[in-house]
C-alpha cells in the first residue's frame, strides 16, 4: 500500500478492493438480516397464536395431571420448544439455509443442514425444558421477588452451558483435530503462549461445512479453554492473517470479556423477568390465553414477551460487543503486530457485513464495528508503529 496515503484512503481502498458488485451484494445481504431480526418477533408471535389457538399447551397439561409438578412443567416446555420449533421450520430453512446458499455464503446441502438443526432443538428443549422447570420452581416459591432469584438461575445455567460447550456441545457440529505441524501451527502455539492455553488445546475444525466463513475462535472457560480455528482459514489465509485474526480473538479471552457477560448475563435476565411481571396480563390478552404467569402452558406470552424485549435490547447488547471488538483489534495489533494482514482479513469478512453502513446502522445493528472503521484503525496503527523486522519464530 502506497506510503502516501492516509490510513482512512488506505482503509477505503482495501474495501473498494472487493468491487461494486460485492459491496452492493454485501449491502443487499446485510439489509435483509436486519429486517430478519424484525420479522422474527412477527414469526414468535404467530407460533404464540397458533399454540394458543389450537391450546396444544393445555391439552399436555392436561395430560400430565396428577404428576409432579416440575415433571409436567418440564414436559410442557420442552414441548413449548419443539412444536415452536416446528412451526417455524419454513422460516428457519428460508433464513439460515436458503438465503445462505443464495448468497454464496454457505454449500451445505439440505440434509447435513436438517439434521443439524434437530440436534439443536433437542438441545435447546432439554436445556431450556430444565431451565424453565426451574424459573417455575421459583416463581412458585419465592414470591414477589422471584425474577431476581431467576436471574441468578440464568447465570448458573450460562456459567454450565460455558463449560460444557466446548467439550460436550461443539463436537455434535463439528469435527475437532489437532492443526497439523507447519507455520500456521507454530504462529499459533506463539500466540497460546501468550494468553496461558496449552498446545494440545488448539484445534481445527471443519467450519468448512456450514459456512465459507474465514473464523477463529477462543471459547470455553477455565480448563475446557481452547483455540479453534476453521479449516477455511488454512485454505484461504496467509500465515500473517491467520496471526493477526487468532490474535483478535486470543484478546477476546485474556481480556476477559466472556466474564463481563457473565456479570451483564443476570443483570439482563433479572431485568427481563422485572418487565415479565408486568407485561405478562396485557401480552396474555391480545394473544387471547387465559393462563396466569405461574403457569407453563403460557409459555407462549412469555417467549413472545421476551422476543419484543430481546429486540429492543439489541442496540444495548451491540453495543456492548462492538466495544469487546474494538479492544480485541487492538489487543491483536499489540501482541501480533499485523495491520496490513488483519486488515485484508477483515476485508475477507464483508461479505458477511457490508462494511460501509451509516452510522446509525451500525450503533443499531451491528454486532462488530464496521470493517472500513476497523481496517482505519489497523492503518492509524501501522502509521504510529513502523513495523519491526520480521518476527523470528
Ligand atoms: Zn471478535
Amino acid at each position: 500500500m502506497s506510503a502516501n496515503l492516509t490510513p482512512a484512503q488506505q482503509a477505503a481502498a482495501l474495501v473498494d478492493t472487493l468491487g461494486p458488485e460485492a459491496l452492493a451484494k454485501a449491502q443487499d445481504y446485510t439489509t435483509g438480516n436486519h429486517w430478519i431480526l424484525f420479522l422474527g418477533v412477527g414469526v414468535s408471535f404467530l407460533v404464540a397464536f397458533i399454540v394458543v389457538r389450537l391450546r396444544l399447551l393445555d391439552r399436555i397439561t392436561a395430560r400430565m395431571e396428577g404428576r409432579k409438578p416440575w415433571l409436567s412443567t418440564l414436559a410442557v416446555s420442552a414441548a413449548f420448544f419443539l412444536i415452536s420449533a416446528v412451526i417455524s421450520l419454513p422460516w428457519v430453512v428460508y433464513t439460515d439455509w436458503y438465503r445462505q446458499r443464495a448468497y454464496d455464503l454457505s454449500q451445505q446441502d439440505p440434509f447435513d443442514f436438517l439434521g443439524q438443526l434437530a440436534i439443536s432443538e433437542v438441545i435447546s428443549a432439554a436445556v431450556g425444558g430444565l431451565f424453565l422447570t426451574g424459573v417455575y420452581a421459583l416463581i412458585r416459591r419465592t414470591g414477589q421477588r422471584w425474577w431476581i432469584w431467576s436471574g441468578g438461575l440464568a447465570t448458573v445455567t450460562t456459567l454450565l452451558m460455558l463449560l460444557a460447550g466446548p467439550s460436550l456441545i461443539e463436537p455434535l457440529f463439528n469435527e475437532y483435530k489437532p492443526v497439523p505441524p507447519g507455520e500456521v501451527r507454530t504462529a499459533l502455539e506463539e500466540i497460546a503462549d501468550e494468553v496461558d492455553i496449552p498446545h494440545d488445546r488448539i484445534f481445527m475444525y471443519d467450519g468448512s461445512r456450514q459456512s465459507e466463513r474465514f473464523t477463529a475462535n477462543v471459547s470455553g472457560i477455565g480448563p475446557t479453554a481452547r483455540i479453534a480455528i476453521s479449516d477455511i482459514a488454512l485454505k484461504q489465509a496467509s500465515v500473517a492473517e491467520v496471526r493477526a485474526v487468532t490474535g483478535h480473538e486470543a484478546g477476546h479471552y485474556k481480556l476477559g470479556h466472556i466474564w463481563r457477560y457473565v456479570v451483564i448475563m443476570p443483570l439482563m435476565a433479572m431485568a427481563f423477568f422485572f418487565l415479565l411481571n408486568r407485561l405478562f396480563a396485557p401480552t396474555a390478552r391480545l394473544l387471547g390465553s387465559d393462563a396466569r404467569l405461574d403457569e407453563p402452558r403460557g409459555l407462549p406470552v412469555f417467549a413472545v414477551v421476551g422476543s419484543v424485549l430481546g429486540l429492543l435490547a439489541t442496540p444495548i447488547t451491540n453495543t456492548l460487543t462492538r466495544v469487546g471488538e474494538t479492544e480485541a483489534d487492538r489487543y491483536s495489533l499489540e501482541t501480533v503486530n499485523e495491520p496490513d494482514a488483519l486488515a485484508t482479513a477483515l476485508v475477507k469478512t464483508a461479505e458477511y457485513r457490508y462494511p460501509r453502513p451509516s452510522a446509525i446502522e451500525e450503533a443499531l445493528f451491528y454486532t462488530h464495528p464496521s470493517v472500513e472503521k476497523r481496517a482505519l484503525r489497523a492503518m492509524e496503527w501501522k502509521a504510529a508503529h513502523t513495523k519491526d523486522e520480521p518476527a523470528s519464530p
